[in-house]
């Protein structure tokens, strides 16, 4: 909900009327079933330019049904086998916000990518793998870790770049990192009411040659690059300026 709210807030600042949409639902069939026919009225809406998807979904509700309804045109935050497959292929298309964030970040702040040794923890269609994509076509070498790989340390050691994004608070601390190294943490957790990431900053910052933040790092990045794309989603609808999403 924090993520939702900022999202919110953010258009407005801008300008950019929002409407919100809690689908309605007893359990997870009918559930379903309304996420789907509310983004199907959604991509019939010509007043609506962009749709995202508050993720996680509830329990029992598969991805599919988001991945299988929206409108790529529409589809801000890069869910629809279109975009994941034109990420895949390196040609433009509309990108998860979040994966978009991590490599605007590391671009902004002048961090060479090309040759570099990589390590993604987390492999999700949303972000991890977005991430994993981005850096190769970017010339990184990639390791892809998740929740079966064996010594994460073992990997994060030796990588010059480390994205976590697992949701697992303290999963990352500053024993497991190259002196140097750039970490970008993308986890939010909610932990005895506070807001925290992946990574044991405390630790983690001593080691790390830059590293951002949670909260106040790749979030508010993310928030600003869909709204971005969201402009890119209007603007092509409309028939204005194209271009993709990056
Ligand atoms: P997810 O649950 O879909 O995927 C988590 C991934 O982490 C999985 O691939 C899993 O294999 C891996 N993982 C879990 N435990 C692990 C472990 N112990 N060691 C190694 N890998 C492990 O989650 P997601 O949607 O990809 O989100 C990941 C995190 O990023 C969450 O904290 C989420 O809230 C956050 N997130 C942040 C933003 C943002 O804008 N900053 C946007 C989306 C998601």
């Amino acid at each position: 909900m924090v993520y939702l709210d900022r999202i919110l807030k953010a258009c407005e600042s801008v300008g950019i009327a929002t409407r919100t949409i809690d689908v309605p639902g007893e359990d997870a069939v009918s559930q379903e079933r309304e996420l789907g026919a509310a983004i199907l009225r959604l991509n019939e809406d010509p007043e609506v330019a962009g749709i995202i998807v508050q993720l996680p979904l509830p329990a029992g509700v598969p991805l599919r049904t988001v991945v299988d309804a929206i409108d790529p045109m529409k589809d801000i935050d890069g869910l629809h086998p279109l975009n994941a497959g034109l990420l895949r292929l390196g040609y433009e298309g509309f990108v998860p916000a979040t994966a978009h964030a991590a490599m605007e970040m590391l671009k902004r702040s002048g961090i060479a990518v090309e040759g570099a040794d990589a390590v993604v923890i987390g492999r999700s269609p949303v972000v991890g793998m977005p991430v994993a994509f981005m850096l190769t076509m970017a010339n990184a070498t990639v390791t892809v870790c998740h929740s079966k790989t064996r010594d994460l340390a073992d990997k994060t050691r030796t990588a010059d770049i480390v994205v976590v994004a697992a949701g697992r608070p303290g999963l990352v601390a500053g024993g497991m990192l190259k002196p140097g190294a750039v970490v970008i943490d993308v986890g939010i957790n909610l932990v005895d009411g506070h807001v925290v990431g992946d990574v044991d900053f405390a630790s983690a910052r001593d080691v790390a040659g830059a590293i951002t933040p949670v909260p106040g790092g790749i979030g508010p990045l993310t928030n600003a690059l869909l709204l971005a794309h969201l402009i890119r989603a209007a603007q092509r609808q409309t028939g204005g300026a194209s271009g993709g999403s990056r």
